[in-house]
């Protein structure tokens, strides 16, 4: 039997409906909120996204300035991304991934105010993810997060491996399905990790965030299983995963096609991050 598909479409469409709604609800009281993007360097992928971003803010009645330089000392971006830090109409600030090799993600990620910080990655946001008291969560785990709710994908107590053990993917997804009211059972593998097969085998919930492009085969999966793609590349005319759909589709019982997955579910949990913002703002005055 076909595997039934989880429609990140379908799922961002109703999420961005709620996020709109709130947006409105901000705009009535004065505040619009407002996602800054940090992009540099010439990554044709990363323009492509960060224009998705801002054409989705836009259009859900946000506010979005994506900031390009060319080329910037990691000093001069830190003192830029600081200025945007201190102005009050700002909500939400992001800087695109990957960073130039001259440019260290890690140290740049800690110049945002976690009040700011709408991707999740400073330091002072995934230590709150690990007590277990995220102030955001990271958005492709938290488009996840809702993707399982919207199925009626229950996770408590359920055996989860994740393919990857990235800081933007891997790790706070981990997190994030330990989450108290979460539950599930985590096991994380990586590039060293020994008989891979057999492990995503033993799982009830297969999610992958390798960066290898059809990774995962028929060799990998069985019945009955959810199985969640968040890879992404180009392959001559089309996009492709690290999940080989079209073998693995044909065994597990639900997947996330590429694209129309996990993509738009990114996006939308990006901008629901940003709209926490503002309203965490103007609670906060
Ligand atoms: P990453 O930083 O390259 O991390 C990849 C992880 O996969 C690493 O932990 C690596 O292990 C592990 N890995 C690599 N090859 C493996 C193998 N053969 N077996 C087991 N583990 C393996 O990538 P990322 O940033 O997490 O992104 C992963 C993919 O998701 C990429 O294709 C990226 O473009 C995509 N992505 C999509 C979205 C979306 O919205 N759809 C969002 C973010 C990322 P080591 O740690 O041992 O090296």
């Amino acid at each position: 039997m076909t595997a039934k598909i989880l429609d990140g479409k379908v799922v961002s469409k109703e999420w961005k409906k709620e996020i709109e709604k709130k947006v409105s609800e901000l705009k009535e009281n004065g505040v619009t909120p407002f996602l800054n993007v940090f992009l540099v360097g010439h990554n044709p992928a990363s323009e492509i996204y960060v224009r998705n971003k801002k054409r989705s803010a836009e259009k859900l009645g946000m506010k979005c300035e994506v900031i390009h330089y060319e080329n910037i000392s990691p000093e001069k971006l830190k003192e830029e991304i600081k200025k945007k830090a201190c102005d009050k109409n700002v909500h939400g600030i992001i800087v695109q991934l990957p960073l130039p090799e001259h440019i260290d993600p890690e140290e740049i990620a800690s110049c945002i105010p976690f009040k700011k910080d709408v991707d999740g990655f400073s330091p002072y946001n995934l230590g709150k993810l690990v007590r277990g008291e995220p102030y955001f969560i990271p958005a492709t785990p938290y488009g996840i997060l809702k993707i399982f709710d919207h199925y009626g994908i229950d996770l408590r107590g359920k055996h989860v491996v994740i393919v990857g053990r990235s800081t933007i993917v891997g790790k706070p997804m981990a997190l994030s399905l330990l989450l108290k009211g979460k539950d599930a059972t985590v096991t994380v593998c990586h590039s060293k990790t020994k008989d891979l097969e057999k492990i995503t085998k033993e799982a009830e919930i297969l999610i992958v965030a390798a960066g290898k492009k059809r990774l995962i085969t028929e060799n990998y999966v069985c019945k009955g299983q959810v199985v969640i793609d968040v890879g992404i590349h180009r392959e001559e005319d089309r996009w492709v995963g690290d999940v080989d759909f079209e073998s693995v589709k044909e065994i597990v019982e639900y997947i996330t096609p590429v694209p129309g997955g996990v993509g738009p579910m990114t996006v939308a949990g990006l901008l629901a991050n940003t709209c926490k913002a503002a309203e965490m703002s103007l609670k906060n005055g």
